[in-house]
C-alpha cells in the first residue's frame, strides 16, 4: 500500500525505538477503547474492522517490544524479520481504520467514530515518518487516497490535526461528574455524548454564571468550558472556580479555537488544568479527561492524606493538653496503612498511659490515707548533747540556717534548713565526727557519690545538691521532703494495705529502674530511705550512699552501720557481687513487711541472717495476709529469691508486671 513510508533513517536508534514503543502503546489502548465503546454500536463492519485493528495492535506492540529490548536492531527498510511485521501490522490498522472511514456517518455517534479512527489510523501512518518526525503538529502523511478524505468531508468535519500524545499509562479513571459549560448546543451535545461515551456522569450549564452555581453546590469531579460565553465567559468562570475554596481543586479543561493561542495560555496561567481544540478530537479528549482526573485523584489523597496526618498532629497536640479524647482518631485509625496505624498505637498508648495514670492516683489515695492517719512529719526531737546538737539554730557555711532535726541515721543526723542563697528550705545531712576521724578520705568519696546521685532526675528520687564543709564538719545538702518514711508509716500502723503497698512498690520500682538505667545501684534499700510526702508521692533517699561506708570497713566493725541486714540480698551480707538485683531483693523485702507487717527473715546476726535464707523461702505472703493476690504474693516471692538468677531480671520489668497486678 502505497500509505506506508519508509523508516526513519539516521535516527538514533534509542530514540527511535522509545517513540515506537509509545505510539504502538497508544495505538492498542485507542483501540481497546474503540472497541469497547463499539460493542454497543449495530454496525459489524465497524466492530470487525476494529477488532482487526486490536490484533494487528497487539503483534505491533509486540514487535516493537522486541526491538526496544534489542536496540541495535532498530527497524531498517525491507531487511526482512522484525520491520517486515512491524509493516505489516501497521498496514492492517490503517487498512481497518480506512474501511471505517469510508462508511458514510448517519448520526452524531457515527461521526464521533470517524473522528477516532481518523486519530488512530494517523497514528499508525506516523509510525514510520513520524517515527523521525519531531514536528508533532506537522501535516499527517497523506493516507493512499481511497476514501479517508472524502469520507472526512462528508462527515463534514475539518481534517483533523494530529493530536498531541497522551499520557500513555494512566488507569482508566472511576466514574466522575463532569460539568460540561458552553452557550451553544451542538457543541455542548457533542461534548456531551462523547464524556458520556467515556462512561462519565454529564452536567451541563450554558453559561459561566449558572455552572459556578453547579460547582458549588454539587460535586463537580472536573469542568469542561468553553472560553466565549455571553452569560459570564469561561475565563471568568474558571476565576470564580479558583477563587473559592469548595471549588478550588477541581479541575477545568478549556475548550478553545484553534488558533487562540492566546486564550489557551491565559486560561492556563489562570490556573486551567489543560485545553483542548475546537472541533472535537474524542481520543484527545479522552487522553485530556483521563489525565486531568488522574491529576485530581492523586491530588485528593495527598490532601486526605495531609488531613489525617493534622488530625494526628493535633491529637499530639490534645495529649499534651490533657483534652485527648480516646477513640477521637478512630476516623484515621480506620485506614489500613501506615497512618491508620500510627493513629491505632497511638491510641493504645494514650488509653494504656491514662489507664496507668488512674490505677496510680487510686493507689496514691490509699496511700495518702494511710499517711494521714499517722499524722504525718514527725521530726525527732533533740535528745542528748553531743558534736552535732551544737549545730542546731547555727547557720552553715554561711548558707545553712539549721533549723530543726528531721532523723539520726548511720552518717549522722538530719536537720531541716534554710538555704539562704536560694531563700528554700533543704535538708542537711551532717556526716558524724567519728565517721570523718576513721575514714579521712570519706569526703572525697562524698563528692563523688554526690556528683553521681545527682545524674539521676527523678520525681521518685530524692535530689542531692552539694557536699559542703563547716569548720570541719561535712555536710550534703538534699531535696527536703514534707512527709514520713515508711519506717514510720510502719511502726505506727503495723502494715499497710494492698493498694498502699502498690502505690510504694510502683513509684520504688520506677525511681531504681531509672536509677539502675544510669548504673547507679542504691545498696541501701530500707524503710526508712524510703519517704512519702504528703501527696502520696514516694521519694527514694540516700542513693549509692550506702557504698561510701561500705568501702574498706565490714560489717561487724565498730563505728558505722551499713545498711541494715535485715534488708541485705545474701549476695550482699556475704561480700559478694553486687548488681541491681541486690535493690531488688531489699525492695522485696519493703514490700513483704508492708503486706504482712513482719519481716521475711529476722536473725540478731548477718550471719544468722544468711543461715536463715539458705534454709529456705520464707512464710509465702498469702498465709499472712489471705487478701493479696496471687500475682502480687509472686512477685514478691520471687523478688525475695536467694539466687539473684531467679529474681526479675530487672527493676523495669517489675515496675511492668506491677502495672497489671492488683
Ligand atoms: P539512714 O542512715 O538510716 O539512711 P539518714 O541519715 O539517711 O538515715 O536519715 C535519717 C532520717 O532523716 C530519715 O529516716 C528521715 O526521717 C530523715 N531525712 C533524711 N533525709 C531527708 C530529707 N531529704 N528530707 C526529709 N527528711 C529526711
Ligand atoms: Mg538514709
Amino acid at each position: 500500500m502505497g500509505g506506508t513510508v519508509e523508516p526513519a533513517v539516521g535516527l538514533a536508534a534509542p530514540r527511535a525505538a522509545h517513540r515506537l514503543r509509545v505510539a504502538a502503546r497508544r495505538i492498542t489502548a485507542d483501540c481497546e477503547f474503540l472497541l469497547a465503546d463499539a460493542t454497543r454500536r449495530r454496525s459489524k463492519l465497524a466492530r470487525d474492522a476494529i477488532a482487526g485493528a486490536l490484533v494487528a495492535a497487539h503483534e505491533l506492540r509486540a514487535v516493537v517490544e522486541r526491538i526496544a529490548d534489542a536496540p541495535g536492531e532498530a527497524p531498517g527498510p525491507g531487511d526482512g524479520g522484525a520491520p517486515d511485521t512491524l509493516r505489516d501490522a501497521q498496514q492492517r490498522i490503517v487498512r481497518s481504520m480506512t474501511r471505517i472511514l469510508a462508511s458514510v456517518p448517519t448520526s452524531l455517534e457515527d461521526e464521533l467514530l470517524l473522528a477516532d479512527a481518523r486519530a488512530i489510523r494517523d497514528q499508525a501512518l506516523r509510525l514510520h515518518a513520524g517515527a523521525a518526525d519531531s514536528a508533532a503538529d506537522g501535516p499527517a502523511p497523506a493516507a493512499s487516497g481511497n476514501g479517508a478524505g472524502t469520507a472526512a468531508t462528508a462527515a463534514g468535519l475539518e481534517t483533523v490535526r494530529s493530536p498531541r500524545p497522551s499520557v500513555p499509562t494512566v488507569a482508566e479513571p472511576a466514574r466522575a461528574r463532569i460539568l460540561v459549560v458552553d452557550d451553544s448546543d451542538a457543541p455542548r451535545r457533542m461534548l456531551k455524548q462523547l464524556v458520556g461515551r467515556l462512561g462519565h456522569d454529564v452536567t451541563e450549564a450554558s453559561g459561566g454564571h449558572a455552572a459556578f452555581g453547579i460547582a458549588t453546590q454539587e460535586a463537580i469531579d472536573l469542568v469542561i468550558s468553553d472560553i466565549e460565553m455571553p452569560e459570564g465567559d469561561g475565563f471568568e468562570l474558571l476565576q470564580r472556580l479558583k477563587a473559592d475554596e469548595r471549588t478550588r481543586d477541581v479541575p477545568v479543561i478549556m475548550v478553545s479555537g484553534l488558533d487562540d493561542t492566546a486564550s489557551v495560555v491565559r486560561c492556563i496561567e489562570a490556573g486551567a488544568d489543560d485545553h483542548i481544540p475546537k472541533p472535537f478530537d474524542a481520543v484527545l479528549l479522552r487522553a485530556r479527561l483521563r489525565s486531568s482526573l488522574e491529576q485530581k485523584r492523586l491530588r485528593d489523597r495527598e490532601l486526605a492524606y495531609l488531613r489525617r496526618v493534622a488530625g494526628l498532629t493535633a491529637a499530639a497536640l490534645a495529649v499534651e493538653d490533657a483534652a485527648y479524647e480516646p477513640g477521637s482518631l478512630d476516623t484515621i485509625a480506620a485506614h489500613d496503612d501506615e497512618l491508620g496505624r500510627l493513629a491505632r498505637v497511638f491510641d493504645r498508648l494514650v488509653l494504656g498511659f491514662r489507664a496507668r495514670e488512674a490505677q496510680l492516683e487510686r493507689r496514691l489515695d490509699d496511700l495518702k490515707r494511710e499517711v494521714r492517719r499517722t499524722g504525718a512529719h514527725q521530726p525527732q526531737q533533740v535528745g542528748e548533747m553531743d558534736a552535732t546538737t551544737q549545730i542546731m539554730h547555727r547557720v552553715l557555711a554561711e548558707r545553712y540556717e539549721v533549723i530543726e532535726e528531721l532523723g539520726r541515721g548511720g552518717m549522722g543526723r538530719v536537720y531541716r534548713a534554710r538555704d539562704r542563697e536560694l531563700g528554700e528550705e533543704v535538708a542537711v545531712k551532717v556526716v558524724r565526727h567519728e565517721v570523718m576521724r576513721d575514714d579521712p578520705a570519706l569526703v572525697d568519696r562524698l563528692r563523688t557519690e554526690s556528683r553521681l546521685a545527682r545524674r539521676i532526675t527523678h520525681r521518685n528520687v530524692v535530689r542531692v545538691f552539694d557536699v559542703g564543709e563547716h569548720e570541719g564538719t561535712y555536710f550534703l545538702t538534699m531535696e527536703l521532703v514534707r512527709g514520713i518514711t515508711i519506717e514510720s508509716l510502719l511502726e505506727s500502723r503495723g502494715r499497710l494495705g494492698v493498694t498502699s503497698t502498690l502505690a510504694i512498690a510502683t513509684q520504688l520500682a520506677d525511681a531504681l529502674a531509672v536509677a539502675h538505667e544510669q548504673d547507679v545501684i542504691h545498696r541501701d534499700v530500707k524503710p526508712a530511705n524510703l519517704l512519702v510526702d504528703d501527696e502520696g508521692v514516694l521519694k527514694v533517699m540516700d542513693f549509692g550512699l550506702a557504698r561510701l561506708a561500705e568501702r574498706g570497713r565490714r560489717l561487724t566493725q565498730q563505728g558505722i552501720v551499713v545498711g541494715t541486714p535485715r534488708y541485705m540480698a545474701p549476695e550482699q551480707l556475704l561480700d559478694g557481687d553486687i548488681d541491681a538485683r541486690t535493690d531488688l531483693y531489699a525492695m522485696g523485702v519493703v514490700l513483704y513487711e508492708c503486706l504482712t507487717g513482719v519481716l521475711p527473715f529476722d536473725a540478731p546476726s548477718p550471719v544468722a541472717m544468711v543461715a536463715r535464707m539458705v534454709d529456705g523461702p520464707p512464710t509465702p505472703v498469702v498465709t499472712l495476709a489471705p487478701e493479696v493476690s496471687a500475682p502480687l504474693a509472686a512477685l514478691v516471692g520471687q523478688l525475695l529469691a536467694y539466687d539473684p538468677a531467679a529474681r526479675p531480671a530487672s527493676a523495669r520489668e517489675v515496675a511492668d508486671r506491677l502495672r497489671s497486678v492488683g
